[in-house]
């Protein structure tokens, strides 16, 4: 019998960060001050981040180094597993083998852990009080309140509206780790009051909220903001899981994977995953390194690489991604993190480079493999992770060829099982591809950076 999974041990977690950026062909497109339309300059985000992310955010060094303190935090639930699916393997009759990456081991279940640890460390060494963000669903609302806690800072989360209502559980847990949590749109901020005016009814979206939490971090001098995805600091943040993986397939004896793939919001879990091995690619185009999104928010298969906003009041720096348009509203899929109307701005690069490749799949199918991989490994995924699922039972049984196929395992669903409900009864169903609403949208791109 194979082995069936790799455990480092506490020595193995990586002393520093990756940043793929120094290891480019191509220059990355800066971010663009929107009110003066040049390239951003690090004070202009001095009001909401601390200077040592600032830094990241911008840095072409190759290796940043985890602080000692971030990384004895990490040592709770890091080096994560990489875990060999054979009985998934078995019921798909397939010779490829199928690995994947465990970040659903972290306390809040999911890989956001890993950089909202690191940001809160970093806020709290400058000084800060106080960190305001927001969440959709609420797995990054989760992650930072249990890193705030840590680090003993406070904690206020815009969380969007609908979700404040609908998903109670995981506001739960914010209120376990102390967090302050408001409904978005809300009365506390000039963005919120607007929506508000506009729309009293209004259910919020993700644009909206990082609207809220971006205004109060700028207006109060001992409040920052964070963001838990699609930024270069957050995503070199995360690049812990790909170096744990690179070394957990040698000990494995794989020598080169075939395919590498994980889901895309903002694109964090699939940054992390997949930079470290971005050289290899560049070296053997053999290595596939695939970048799954759902049919109904498809901003890197069906969106446009232009400038863009990252919210919906237009606060947020310019920046140069593959978008829907910064109003677009995606409809309810159930995979809220992959809700997000743009994403990275590395990973779009790479994708608009042709150095990683993009698949959509709908709901329903993505569902059918979450269940598949229930049965057969018994780990229940997030809606989000299933779709990196679908795409790894596709790939490794696409032809009768033996291939090494590695998934990023980005978080478990025992907080999303309303959606399995759903499912089973019946009452989830595919979303169109919406056509019309992303036409509409993308005609709100600032208009001087638009693609001719
Ligand atoms: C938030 C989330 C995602 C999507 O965000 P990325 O920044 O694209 O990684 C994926 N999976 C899980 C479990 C999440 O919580």
């Amino acid at each position: 019998m194979h082995d069936t999974k790799v455990n480092l041990s506490e020595k193995d977690i990586p002393q520093s960060w990756y940043n793929v950026a120094a290891d480019l062909p191509f220059e990355l497109p800066p971010p663009i001050n929107p009110g003066t339309g040049k390239p951003l300059a690090k004070d202009d985000l001095r009001a909401i981040f601390p200077l040592a992310l600032i830094e990241q955010e911008m840095s072409g060094k190759r290796w940043i180094e985890i602080p000692n303190e971030v990384r004895d935090i990490l040592k709770i639930w890091r080096p994560t597993p990489l875990k060999r699916a054979l009985r998934l393997e078995k019921a798909l009759k397939t010779r490829s083998r199928i690995y994947y990456k465990d970040e659903s081991v972290s306390p809040t279940g999911s890989h956001k852990t890993n950089t909202a640890i690191a940001q809160a460390y970093y806020n709290k060494k400058e000084g800060i009080k106080r960190i305001t963000t927001e969440t959709g669903a609420g797995q990054w609302g989760c992650a930072l309140s249990y890193a705030c806690n840590v680090f003993n800072l406070g904690c206020r989360v815009y969380m969007v509206k609908v979700s404040f209502h609908q998903k109670p559980l995981r506001k739960s847990l914010m209120h376990i780790w102390g967090s302050e949590v408001i409904a978005s749109p809300s009365e506390f901020t000039e963005s919120g009051r607007q929506m508000l005016k506009q729309d009293p009814h209004c259910q919020g979206s993700l644009g909206m909220a990082i609207s809220e939490a971006v205004e109060e971090a700028a207006k109060n001098k001992e409040a920052n903001y964070a963001l838990g995805s699609v930024l270069n600091h957050v995503l070199l943040h995360q690049t812990v899981i790909g170096l744990e993986t690179k070394k957990q397939l040698k000990i494995m004896g794989e020598k080169r994977p075939d395919y590498l793939i994980a889901c895309v919001g903002g694109g964090s879990n699939f940054g992390g995953f997949a930079f470290p091995f971005v050289k290899d690619r560049i070296k053997d185009s053999r290595i596939k390194i695939v970048a799954v999104e759902p049919s109904a928010c498809p901003s890197l298969t069906k969106g446009v690489y232009a400038y863009d906003h990252g919210d919906t009041a237009s606060l947020t720096p310019l920046l140069k991604m593959f978008t829907l348009g910064h109003t677009f509203m995606p409809p309810g899929i159930h995979a809220g993190g992959l809700r997000y109307h743009g994403c990275s701005p590395i990973v779009s690069a790479l994708a608009a480079k042709g150095l990683i490749e993009s698949k959509s799949y709908h709901q329903l199918e993505v569902f059918k493999a979450a269940v598949l991989f229930a049965k057969t490994e018994g780990m229940v995924p997030a809606p989000e992770t299933a779709h990196a699922i679908k795409c790894a039972i596709d790939m490794a049984t696409k032809d009768k060829k033996e291939k090494c196929v590695v998934f990023n395992f980005s978080g478990h669903g025992f907080l999303d099982l309303s959606a399995y409900d759903r499912f089973y009864s019946g009452e989830l169903k595919n979303y169109a591809y919406p056509a019309h609403q992303i036409k509409k949208a993308l005609k709100s791109l600032p208009k001087v950076f638009s693609p001719k």
